[in-house]
């Protein structure tokens, strides 16, 4: 969100290019994209798990994969979180897990997709961990809430949460639909290519929003998870929580590896939740498109990279 709209819309687009995705997803872990993931397997991913810790860092673990059209993809998914669970237990490593909706087969049929989250929580639940539903792009946001609250009726909010949008109109109506549940959520800005029917299209309103949001969901004293690396909005809700007096109970920072690890170590040095997020796994295209798009700049790397050869 902090540059021009044209450029993230044009990454997208380029991004889209088979020959791209091809050329990207051959050589794009030497080209930067290892930056922002912790590796293309689980041990990989355990190495950086345990070293974050290790700084202080609890942190939310994603196995990297979405928009899975086959029942049997979904299911491998859901086997490589069961391991995971099981090698974070194992190892004493302090982290949830994040799943994302279109991972466990949401396209595919919605009831396939609870059914799998459920094999995920009831692993989770007896480890002792949390679950997060991650939310994609904007034509999954209905079934995702609807899949969060069909789990609720199951687990309980400190067993299993949802991430709402900043840059979604729908947004504050669905966080007030919401709050009979006393929901943990994530806010985020939001990471996808939405027109401007559904989304806010300036930066200024996104802020705006994830501001409100989070002050009026710590208001009504249920969990947040304040998902971003913009200070400025940091440093204004922080304000905020001191003048309401909310405790560091109530709400954690969450930022993505690779991304302001500097911050990340300022938040921890200041005694907050600094949890990072770690995603691991070969289908690292989508995830690594995204991060481009958030910044341009990020582009610069790639190309320089390319030419370095
Ligand atoms: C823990 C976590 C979980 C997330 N889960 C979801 C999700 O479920 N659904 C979803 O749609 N989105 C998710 N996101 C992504 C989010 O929507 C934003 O796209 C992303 O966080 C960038 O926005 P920002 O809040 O950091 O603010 P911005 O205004 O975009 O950035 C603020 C500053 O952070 C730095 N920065 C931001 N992005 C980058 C980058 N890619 N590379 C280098 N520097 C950068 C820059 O210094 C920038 O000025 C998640 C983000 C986090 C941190």
């Amino acid at each position: 969100m902090a540059e021009p709209h044209w450029s993230r819309q044009l990454i997208f687009a380029v991004a889209g290019n088979p020959a791209v995705t091809r050329f990207v997803t051959r050589y794009g872990m030497r080209l930067g994209a290892s930056r922002f993931v912790a590796g293309e397997d689980l041990a990989s991913a355990l190495d950086v798990a345990r070293r974050l810790n290790g700084e202080g860092f609890p942190l939310a673990v994603q196995f990297l994969g979405e928009h899975v059209t086959r029942a049997e993809a979904a299911a491998e998914a859901v086997e490589e979180y069961l391991r995971l669970i099981d090698a974070l237990q194992e190892r004493g490593i302090d982290a949830y897990v994040s799943i994302k909706p279109s991972q466990m087969g949401l396209e595919v049929d919605e009831e396939l997709a609870y059914a799998n989250c459920r094999r995920i929580l009831d692993r989770a639940v007896a480890a002792g961990r949390f679950v997060r539903i991650e939310m994609e792009d904007s034509p999954y946001t209905e079934k995702t809430l609807r899949l969060y609250r069909r789990l609720r009726e199951t687990y309980d909010s400190g067993q299993v949460g949802v991430v709402l949008q900043a840059y979604l109109y729908r947004s504050a109506r669905d966080l007030d639909e919401l709050a009979d549940l006393q929901p943990n959520i994530r806010f985020v800005k939001g990471a996808y290519n939405e027109p401007p029917s559904v989304a806010y299209p300036s930066k200024a309103d996104v802020d705006r929003n994830f501001r409100e949001l989070v002050q009026r969901h710590l208001e009504r004293g249920h969990y947040a998870a304040i998902a971003t690396h913009d200070d400025r909005l940091i440093e204004e809700l922080l304000d905020f929580i001191e003048r309401k007096g909310i405790g560091r109970d109530r709400f954690e920072f969450q930022m993505l590896y690779g991304i302001r690890p500097q911050l990340q170590r300022q938040m921890r040095d200041r005694g907050y939740t600094m949890r990072v997020y770690i995603p691991y796994g070969r289908d690292w295209y989508g995830y690594f498109v995204r991060r481009l798009a958030e910044r341009p700049a990020n582009v610069g790397f790639v190309l320089r990279s390319l030419l370095r050869g």
